[in-house]
């Protein structure tokens, strides 16, 4: 737990909210400050600031949440559809520094935008940029 963390207050019991679920490691609450009906936040209960630092264990146990809890949801709010991400890192937009999914009721005609719309200008990559950069991220 970190001291000055929203979220770890939240696990902790400290901070009130509205849970929907919870397991030995992960837990899910509806996000205060809602960009949809519904807007959940499903998180390790452990502190970690970036997806990187989480252990495969406990990375699977967040992912199998996210994809138990978005159809239930979806279907809570009559929703279409969803957008499911994780803003890793301040120049991504993370605000609160400990590992959060957003899970993002849509509806049709919402007037919101599909996940393409959070990166900026769109690079023009030439093939070999983009080769050199599949063999480092392959490593
Ligand atoms: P971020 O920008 O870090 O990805 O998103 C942080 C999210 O946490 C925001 O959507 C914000 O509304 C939500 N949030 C911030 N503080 C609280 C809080 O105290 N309680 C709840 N339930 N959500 C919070
Ligand atoms: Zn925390």
């Amino acid at each position: 737990m970190s001291d000055d963390c929203i979220f770890c207050s939240i696990v902790a019991g400290d901070i009130p909210a509205r849970t929907v679920h919870e397991t030995d490691d992960v837990f899910a609450f509806l996000d205060a400050n809602p960009l949809a009906p519904g807007h959940t936040l499903v998180i390790p209960k452990v502190h970690a600031q970036h997806v990187g630092d989480l252990d495969a264990d406990l990375a699977s146990d967040l992912f199998a949440a996210v994809t138990e809890l978005t159809p239930r949801v979806q279907d809570a709010v009559d929703a279409d559809a969803a957008n499911v991400g994780i803003n890793d890192g301040e120049a991504a937009g993370q605000e609160v520094p400990h590992v959060h999914v957003h899970v993002i009721p849509r509806f049709d005609d919402d007037g919101g935008a599909p996940i393409h719309a959070v990166g900026g200008e769109r690079p023009d990559l030439s093939d070999e940029e983009l080769d050199a950069i599949a063999a480092d991220i392959a490593g």
